[in-house]
C-alpha cells in the first residue's frame, strides 16, 4: 500500500480541497510556517470541529500527517468539517475510504455563508452551483454514510452575510430549519456556526425547537449568553479565539459557565491560538487553548482535560473511539 504523500490523487487519502489565503484579513502577508509541538496534554482530548479539507503551511500535511502530529501531544481524535459541497463530498469520501484514521470522524452541512450562494445559484467567482434544497438534500444523502457523527456546521452569519441582502438573509434562516429538522431525523448533534448573530440563533432554535445535543461551536458570546444557552442545556465549543488577547468577554463566558457543558476545538487551519495567531493551525495546536480553559476556570490541567474528553464522548456518543 503506498502512502498517501505518493498517490495524492487516491481517493484513500484525498488531497485537500480548498487553500487558506496567504494574505491576512488586514492585508498582511502570513507567516506560513507550522508552529512547533507543545508539551503533550495530561489527559487526552478530542477536537471536535477542525477542517482537514482545507490546506495551509509552508509544508503540506496529509491528513494522516495531522492526525499523528495530534496523537502525540495527547488528542487521540479528531471531528473534521466539511461545509462547502466540496468539502461535503470529500469529507464523506474520506470517511468511506478503508484507509481513513480510525480516529477519525466527521460532520457535514451546508455553511450558511454557502446557503446564501446556493439561493443565488453562483459562487464568489461567478460558477454555477446547485439550488438549496439540492444542496441540502445531497448533505442529508451523505450524513446517512460512515464516519458521520453531526450536522455542522450551519447556524447565522451576519457578519460576512449582510442583514440587509434579503435573499442571503432567508437562505440562511431556511438551511438553518431544515439542518435543525435533520439533526432531529437522524438523532445527531447540531454543531451551530453564529457569527454576529446570537439573538437571531437562539429564536430560531426556540422556534423549532433544539436538537437533544446542540453544540455552539467557536463560541463567540458573552457570559449572559453562555448562561442563555447551558440553561438551555446547549454545549459550548471553545476555539483558539478564547486565548486572544482581546477576548476578555469570551473568557468571562466560560468562567461564568464553568466546565460542565464545554468542549474544545480548533477550528483549524482557522483561530490559531496565542503565541502562534495567523499561523497555520492543527489539532495538535489545542495544548494551547486547553491551557487556557483550565486557568480560566480555576482547575488543573489534568481534570479540565478529563471533564472536557468525557462531555465530548457523550455529546458525539464516542465511547468506543478512546478508552475511559
Ligand atoms: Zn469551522
Amino acid at each position: 500500500m503506498s502512502s498517501p504523500h505518493e498517490t495524492p490523487s487516491s481517493p484513500a487519502a484525498p488531497p485537500p480541497v480548498r487553500d487558506r489565503e496567504d494574505i491576512d484579513p488586514r492585508g498582511k502577508k502570513r507567516d506560513r510556517s507550522w508552529p512547533p509541538a507543545p508539551e503533550p496534554l495530561p489527559v487526552p482530548v478530542i477536537d471536535n470541529h477542525c477542517h482537514l479539507d482545507f490546506a495551509d503551511g509552508d509544508e503540506q500535511l496529509s491528513v494522516h500527517d495531522h492526525v499523528a502530529r495530534a496523537a502525540a501531544v495527547g488528542i487521540d481524535a479528531q471531528i473534521t468539517i466539511g461545509s462547502d459541497l466540496e468539502a461535503v463530498r470529500w469529507t464523506a469520501a474520506l470517511l468511506a475510504s478503508p484507509q481513513c484514521p480510525p480516529s477519525l470522524r466527521g460532520g457535514v452541512a451546508v455553511h450558511p455563508n454557502e446557503a446564501a450562494l446556493h439561493a443565488r445559484g453562483r459562487d464568489h467567482e461567478g460558477r454555477e452551483l446547485i439550488g438549496l434544497a439540492a444542496a441540502i438534500d445531497e448533505v442529508s444523502e451523505l450524513l446517512r454514510g460512515p464516519g458521520m457523527v453531526v450536522v455542522g456546521e450551519t447556524g447565522l452569519d451576519w457578519f460576512r452575510t449582510s442583514r440587509q441582502d434579503e435573499q442571503a438573509r432567508t437562505a440562511q434562516i431556511e438551511a438553518f430549519r431544515a439542518h435543525i429538522a435533520l439533526a432531529k431525523e437522524l438523532d445527531l448533534p447540531l454543531q451551530i456556526h453564529d457569527r454576529d448573530a446570537h439573538r437571531d440563533v437562539l429564536e430560531v432554535l426556540e422556534a423549532d425547537g433544539a436538537p437533544e445535543r446542540t453544540v455552539l461551536h467557536c463560541f463567540s458570546g458573552d457570559a449572559e449568553f453562555a448562561r442563555e444557552c447551558v440553561d438551555r442545556g446547549w454545549f459550548l465549543s471553545f476555539a483558539g479565539t478564547v486565548t486572544f488577547k482581546n477576548a476578555a468577554d469570551l473568557r468571562g463566558a466560560l468562567a461564568e459557565v464553568g466546565l460542565g457543558q464545554v468542549m474544545v476545538e480548533t477550528d483549524a487551519p482557522f483561530l490559531t491560538p496565542v503565541p502562534y495567531r495567523g499561523r497555520p493551525n492543527s489539532s495538535y495546536l489545542i495544548p494551547h487553548t486547553m491551557a487556557t480553559i483550565a486557568e480560566v476556570t480555576g482547575t488543573d490541567l489534568e481534570q479540565a482535560c478529563r471533564t472536557i474528553r468525557a462531555t465530548t464522548q457523550d455529546v458525539y456518543r464516542w465511547p468506543e473511539v478512546v478508552a475511559a
